[in-house]
């Protein structure tokens, strides 16, 4: 039957990317349908319940700022919150949370549910209906056509989904979920580059069969971090620890006795798995010299015994993972309550997308998530937002958007799939990001609230709390900078026994915060009062700490700004360039750069290459 309402944008999937998509299209204003297998399982994390960590939390509360879900409902369900990298600079700074699965699969189905026009539907996607080169809407399982101007399509590790525990394997689109087989085959014959990634999980346990008390305890810190910029300490449920335990000779002997039953050692699986996040078989092969392994024993959650054992995903046999599992300190007793495994999907060549991220090839479908090669909830969050806003912004005859590399972690990321394409599941970092000190996690609101609000995806109680703290900050600033202190003053007196030199003249606030020796705390009420507000005080000190190096960033990003700007049209000869090496010209070809900033990042681009394009371009003038 065709369905009587016609939709602005149809959602493919429920999982992180689907999930920001819909919520950001409807925001958008956009009639948006959100169709999924199961209702039951909107964002359900696949793998370890944890959210943010180093490059990720950047993401996370760039989704925020835009005024995304996955701060917030790990907010609601965050039982553990820590700072990464705490004693290292801002840029590098981190927020990490343990969460409670099923507390934050409740805040977001809370937030869909209550998010003005969006629908949801629960039923496999089977077929896209496509006039042309346009998709027109959507086919469900049981035959019910959904009529739409946009489709974005979330799928995860469900498209093709194969599981592996030794030499066992089946069709899955992750465990305990059926894969998506119709639509897989659909989306095969359409020109589309497709190709085939894996990602591997460990065993769960069951916290009553451990002993924790040869673990070594990790808890989270006090005061406890908080990882939406609207969030608040009051609506994070109880806190509880993490252990921490290792692999041993032992260990490594079992898993080395079991890879002649290996999927992966074997050659049954074809798929790469992301390097970052190796299974224990993987590391103990790269890592041969290493007679031991870190594991984090994370609780799954307050209202099960089952535990994470972040550290061993494997697909070896389940006799191997339980021997090994039962090889190290504390998992002597252990129960396995499920065995880990591996996955094999379907990914798409995100070289085939704009930054809109629209495929190339089928006007008005996108893709965000696992489906584009990448690996991860924040990943996938951060993905599904853009495309939610730029399917919405095609329905509704409106501008495109997406931040540049020097604006939010977002745009690096685009910009690294689109450009160079990944052959690997690709995770963030902030080693990809060359404008670390400008894109650090506590300012994303700074960075993107404001076009967010341009947008109409930023709500008003988040809009008017950032205006307060965006004035607040540029006062407090202010009132450092005009507030000046004397040498062998009673002010001076109070900070003397920190400085590494005298003070043997007057100083503004503002340059005595720059004195790596002290901090806004240490000066701030010398003369007045400083700001209550810890956000408000962070970026003070932040900003002009750092001012110097942010503003040599913010000269390199205006250059770069000028090749941003600089387009290479479609048709450009890279043959007719002279002096262009045959294998810089084949790699030109093959990617054709959208502007010569683009061009700057593909592999094995140099400075001379570029100032060759430049030259170029100018004769064709
Ligand atoms: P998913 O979260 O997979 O969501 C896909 C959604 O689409 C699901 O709701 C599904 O039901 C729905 N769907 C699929 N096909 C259809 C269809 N035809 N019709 C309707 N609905 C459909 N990430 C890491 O960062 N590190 C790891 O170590 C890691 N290990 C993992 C191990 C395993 C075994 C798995 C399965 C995932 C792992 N992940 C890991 C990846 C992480 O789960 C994903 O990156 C993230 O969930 C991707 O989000 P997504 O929204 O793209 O897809």
């Amino acid at each position: 039957m065709d369905y009587p309402d016609h939709f602005d944008v149809i959602v493919i999937g429920g999982g992180h990317a689907g999930t920001e998509a819909a919520l950001a299209s409807a925001r958008m204003g956009a009639h948006t349908l959100l169709l999924t297998h199961n209702i039951e399982t909107l964002g359900q994390m696949s793998c370890n319940p944890a959210i943010g960590g180093i490059g990720k939390s950047h993401l996370v509360k760039e989704i925020d700022a835009l005024d995304g879900a996955m701060a917030r409902a790990t907010d609601r369900g965050g039982i553990q919150f820590r700072t990464l990298n705490a004693r290292k600079g801002p840029a590098v700074r981190a927020t990490r949370a343990q969460a409670d699965r099923v507390l934050y699969k409740a805040a977001i189905r809370q937030i869909l549910e209550n998010q003005p026009n969006l629908q949801l539907f629960q039923q496999a996607a089977d077929d896209l209906i496509i006039d042309g080169d346009r998709v027109t809407g959507v086919v469900s399982q049981s035959g019910i056509r959904f009529r739409a101007k946009s489709v974005i399509l979330t799928t995860g590790t469900f498209l093709g989904g194969v599981i592996h525990i030794g030499l066992e394997h089946y069709s899955g689109g992750r465990a305990g979920d059926p894969p998506s087989v119709r639509l897989a085959q659909r989306l095969r014959e359409l020109p589309l580059q497709v190709d085939r990634l894996k990602t591997g999980t460990p065993p769960r346990i069951d916290a009553r069969s451990v002993d924790f008390s040869v673990m070594q305890e990790q808890p989270g810190d006090t005061p406890t971090p908080v990882m939406s910029f609207i969030g608040s300490r009051d609506e994070h449920p109880q806190q509880i620890n993490c252990y921490i335990t290792h692999t041993n000779e032992r260990t490594h002997d079992i898993i080395r006795s079991g890879l002649d039953r290996s999927p992966m050692y074997t050659g049954v699986i074809g798929g790469v798995g992301p390097r970052y996040c190796p299974s224990i078989e993987d590391k103990i092969h790269r890592f041969a010299d290493k007679d031991q392994h870190q594991v984090f024993v994370e609780p799954e959650g307050l209202t099960t015994h089952e535990l994470y054992p972040n550290g061993i995903s494997t697909s070896l046999p389940f006799d191997v993972q339980l021997e090994l599992v039962r090889s190290m300190r504390g998992f002597e007793r252990a129960h396995i309550t499920r065995p880990g495994y591996a996955i094999e999907y379907d990914y798409f060549n995100p070289q085939g997308l704009r930054h809109t991220l629209e495929t190339k090839a089928i006007n008005g479908l996108f893709f965000a998530g696992q489906i584009n090669g990448t690996t991860g909830y924040e990943e996938a969050g951060a993905q599904g937002l853009l495309a939610g806003i730029n399917a919405s912004a095609q329905a509704l005859d409106r501008d495109s958007w997406y931040p540049r590399r020097d604006e939010a972690y977002i745009g690096v990321m685009v910009d690294d799939l689109i450009t160079l394409g990944t052959s690997e599941p690709y995770r963030m970092f902030t080693s990809r990001a060359e404008y670390r000190l400008i894109l650090r996690e506590d300012n994303a609101d700074l960075r993107l609230t404001e076009q967010g609000r341009k947008l109409g995806i930023v709500g008003d109680e988040r809009w008017s709390r950032f205006c307060a703290k965006r004035e607040a900050i540029e006062q407090e600033t202010q009132r450092l900078r005009d507030t000046w202190i004397q040498p062998r003053s009673a002010e001076s007196a109070q900070i003397e026994d920190k400085l590494t030199s005298p003070m043997t003249r007057e100083y503004s606030l503002a340059d005595l915060v720059k004195r790596p020796e002290l901090t806004y705390s240490d000066i701030a009420g010398l003369k007045g009062e400083s700001v209550a507000d810890p956000q408000v005080a962070e970026q003070v000190e932040i900003q002009l700490k750092y001012s110097g190096y942010i503003d040599r960033q913010k000269d390199e990003i205006a250059q770069m700004q000028r090749q941003e700007n600089t387009p290479l049209p479609a048709d450009f000869d890279y043959d007719g360039v002279g002096g262009l090496s045959n294998e810089l010209k084949a790699k030109l070809k093959q990617h054709r750069p959208e502007t010569l900033a683009q061009a700057s990042r593909i592999q094995g681009m140099t400075p001379a290459a570029i100032s060759l394009l430049l030259v170029y371009l100018k004769k064709r003038q």
